[in-house]
């Protein structure tokens, strides 16, 4: 991870001098984000890059994950569906799963940081030690609450609440807790292995190791295999767009070890494509930042067929490769996919058929979208703009008292 002065030829001299002074003004303060899997998600994704970045500004940041067991990630698993207005089951035993794992994890907890981020619902448990802590804790929301199944925000908000704060990605997820609110969207890294400039002959060694021929436009999604990801309603869209203009589908992801469902659907999946041989099914190790890289510069449209999404990374990370992108009007996504301006919207299988035949058969349309979506990217959502809207925050809740 190299310097915040990496960046200055994409994002400008003053945003750099500006994060700069704003982590002087922080100095010595310890910050310590806690989540719930080192790999795999969007919010592991986001750490990996943010956390050397503050460190780097200058910041004594730290990074810890909760332990859990496997009853314990099938509950969450269940809550973050339940966050999503998937009609859920909860009973005692699961409640009473989430408490004991937040009990085993309170040691976790740096007796001595002025700033406690809890990233998500997964370890909330954790600010029942909130009371007699030093620091100042807050709640970071990376998911869309809006429809939150009842009983698992009763469960959940008191947690909430204890927190000094919450932060939501975007203004229509905040909740009413009776504390202080931010907005902020996430970031990709420009300058990582996932979305660097990369040659046309690393190109060909990784299509070539991934065995997808290149005669054919490719259509891509890159999602974890979650049914919120809609991976099959993508096949559908697929199919209807092959009948007009011959292409190939790439459905290409791997598991997050606090996601338990990805391999049902995974197989869900691989049996829907089996004997389709335009249909290519990877499934990636965690190792795949530049496979990942590789299939959004390929694509000759990338899609992301959520039905719910919290921001959506992967469709920031296609946009930021100048790729025109056709994606569920939902969540996050609505603030970077501006319609026929930085990619295209389409709310429905049939929708997204027609907007995927309307790109492939108008190169130039995806290539004005691409280009828009790039900068629309530069100028929004890249890690020291991020960077830089943390270090306010952390900023603004120094001024209050504890
Ligand atoms: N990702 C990855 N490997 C995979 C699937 C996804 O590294 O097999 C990355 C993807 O590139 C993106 C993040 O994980 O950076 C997913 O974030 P997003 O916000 O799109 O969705 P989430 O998984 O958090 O719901």
């Amino acid at each position: 991870m190299g310097s915040v002065r990496d960046y200055q030829s994409i994002v400008g001299d003053q945003l750099v001098e500006e994060i700069y002074d704003l982590a002087r003004q922080l100095g010595g303060c310890r910050i310590q984000h806690i989540n719930s899997t080192l790999v795999g998600g969007g919010v592991a994704e986001i750490l990996k890059r943010l956390v050397p970045m503050m460190q780097e500004a200058g910041l004594e940041v730290r990074w810890d994950v909760i332990k859990g067991d496997e009853e314990f990630f099938r509950v969450t698993k269940t809550f973050h569906n339940a966050f999503h207005g998937v009609p859920v089951q909860i009973t005692p035993a699961m409640l009473d799963t989430y408490r004991r794992i937040s009990r085993e994890n309170y040691d976790l907890v740096d007796p001595r940081a002025d700033f406690v981020i809890l990233h998500d619902q997964q370890p909330l448990g954790l600010a029942e030690v909130r009371p007699g802590h030093p620091g100042r804790w807050l709640w970071y929301c990376h998911i869309d609450p809006v429809d939150v199944d009842r009983e698992v925000w009763d469960f959940l908000s008191p947690w909430a609440r204890r927190c000094d704060a919450a932060i939501y990605h975007i203004p229509a997820y905040a909740r009413n807790l009776g504390h202080r609110q931010y907005f902020m969207p996430p970031a990709i890294d420009p300058l990582a292995e996932k979305n660097r400039e990369v040659s046309a002959q690393e190109i060909d060694a990784v299509m070539e190791r991934l065995g997808i021929p290149n005669d054919l436009p490719l259509v891509v999604q890159i999602s974890r295999f979650d049914r919120l990801k809609d991976p099959l309603g993508v096949v559908q869209a697929f199919r209807l767009v092959r009948q007009e203009v011959p292409c190939r589908l790439v459905l290409a992801g791997g598991g997050a070890s606090d996601d338990p469902e990805g391999i049902q659907v995974l197989q869900e999946v691989q049996q829907e494509a089996a004997h389709d041989p335009d249909i290519f099914i990877l499934e990636l190790p965690p190792t795949s930042d530049l496979e990942i890289n590789v299939l959004q510069r390929v694509a000759a449209v990338v899609v992301q067929k959520s039905i719910r999404e919290g921001f959506g990374l992967t469709v920031t990370e296609a946009m930021w490769k100048s790729r025109p992108v056709v994606a569920s009007p939902v969540g996050g996504i609505t603030v970077q996919l501006i319609p026929g301006e930085t990619g295209l919207a389409a709310a429905t299988t049939g929708e997204m058929a027609r907007a995927l035949v309307r790109i492939l058969r108008d190169p130039a349309l995806g290539e004005k979208l691409g280009q828009n979506a790039r900068e629309h990217v530069r100028k929004n959502f890249i890690l020291p703009i991020y960077l830089k809207r943390w270090l306010e925050i952390l900023t603004a809740e120094k001024s209050y008292p504890v």
